[in-house]
């Protein structure tokens, strides 16, 4: 086992090892398979319930591990090894974007509803915000709710929405103001959708995440009863601010995980092939490049884990998460080119991971708030 470091602890190394194990025998030896079928099968939800993966940091009570917010980060990193970007991406929405509003905002009756039985893996959940016409300007939402007896009835459409195919409900940002003049901020409201009439996916053909179903997801008069209301009437920013934190430090974990490893296999790689009669690390050039790489990884490490022990310790820590997620996903995305570059034509080739984690991982700079988001937050806590 390797030695811990602050914000981590012993009892997190050991998680870590089980954790990566369990990749290592049930999930890694597929990926391939189901990045080749662009599919990962629902099983690996209740899996991944059996070990306790899927309720880390919630509370024993709804059926969780009673654990905190550094026992997920650990399973942040560690998906990486999984060697598919979009079985992540798909565990990953689950965890960390689309129950937590759940946990935080929902009522006993909601959590036992929808909580429960997804830290099971007996439901799968999805975020749905973005639209056609709506991305990084949340507050231009277009779907709307209307006020009906007994509930509400929602038309309107979601786009780019991971699990979106597979999804038994979807958390749904919804406007639910018709206040004239608009109220900005206080006119979107969360719905918890489930799947069934009127509610329909279609699959999206992309880049890189393969096995992940990400979706565009049309609402056509779909009656949501009242008690689906997920936290306050025309209150949905403060729900959808109060994630957004954890939702960029888990990726700037995950883009930790994934430097990390594709760093190691990289320099294993160097050390092996030959060129001009010795190993591709004995020229200076490449030697000078993996050394940069590894100086990429241990800096995005250190501004990642700065901001996690701030966040985990309670602070507010919206500059250092912001700037950790802006550093991680480009330094990610850099790494990767540069180490498909060291791995020659290999590095083009479906059978070597370095091609699928240079595709998968040109999300980051876009999902979550893009680069240009976390610059303008930056520029408002910068006072600029
Ligand atoms: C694979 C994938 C999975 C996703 N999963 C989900 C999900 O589960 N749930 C969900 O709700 N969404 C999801 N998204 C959506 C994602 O969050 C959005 O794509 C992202 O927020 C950007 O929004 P947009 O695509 O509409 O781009 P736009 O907002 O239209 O932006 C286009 C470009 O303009 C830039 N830009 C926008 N505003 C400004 C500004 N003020 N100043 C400077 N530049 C600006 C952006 O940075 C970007 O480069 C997913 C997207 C992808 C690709």
């Amino acid at each position: 086992m390797t030695a811990s470091s602050p914000p981590f602890s012993d009892e997190h190394e050991q998680l870590r090892q089980s954790i990566r194990g369990f990749i290592d025998r049930e999930l890694a030896p597929h990926a391939q398979q189901w990045e080749q079928d662009c599919w990962f099968p629902d099983e690996v939800f209740p899996k991944l319930a059996a070990q306790g993966l899927l309720g880390l940091k919630y509370p024993q009570q709804y059926g969780g591990q009673g654990g905190d917010y550094l026992h997920e980060a650990v399973m942040c990193e560690e998906m990486a090894r999984v060697g598919s970007g979009g079985t992540a991406a798909g565990i990953g929405a689950h965890i960390n974007i689309a129950t937590p509003p759940i946990w935080k905002f929902g009522t006993e009756e909601q959590k036992q509803r929808y909580l429960v039985p997804s830290i099971r893996g007996e439901l799968i959940g999805a975020l749905g915000i973005t639209e056609p016409g709506a991305g990084s300007d949340v507050a231009a939402i277009a779907t709307r709710a209307e006020r009906v007896d007994g509930g509400w009835v929602i038309n309107g459409e979601k786009t780019y929405i991971t699990n979106g195919v597979r999804a038994h409900f979807i958390v749904t940002a919804v406007k639910t103001n018709d206040k004239s003049p608009p109220t900005r901020h206080h006119d979107i409201s969360f719905l918890i959708v489930d799947r069934g009439e009127g509610v329909q996916s279609s699959k999206l053909d992309k880049l890189g995440w393969h096995a992940s179903d990400t979706a565009t997801i049309s609402y056509q008069d779909v009656f949501v009863p009242e008690q689906n209301l997920l936290g306050e009437l025309n209150e949905g920013f403060k729900l959808i601010m109060a994630n957004f934190q954890w939702e960029r430090l888990a990726m700037a974990l995950g883009a930790v995980g994934a430097m990390s490893l594709a760093w190691e296999r990289t320099a294993q790689f160097a050390r092996e092939r030959q060129a001009f009669g010795r190993p591709l690390s004995g020229h200076q050039a490449i030697r000078h490049k993996l050394a940069d790489l590894a100086t990429s990884v241990y800096t995005c490490r250190c501004v990642t884990h700065d901001a996690l022990r701030r966040f985990v310790a309670g602070e507010d820590p919206l500059q250092e998460v912001t700037m950790a997620k802006l550093l991680t996903q480009r330094a990610c995305f850099e790494l990767m080119d540069d180490c498909l570059q060291i791995h020659g034509g290999a590095g083009y080739m479906r059978e070597y991971f370095i091609e699928r984690a240079a595709r998968d991982a040109r999300l980051g700079p876009i999902g979550g708030g893009s680069d240009e988001i976390m610059r303008e937050i930056l520029g408002r806590t910068l006072a600029l």
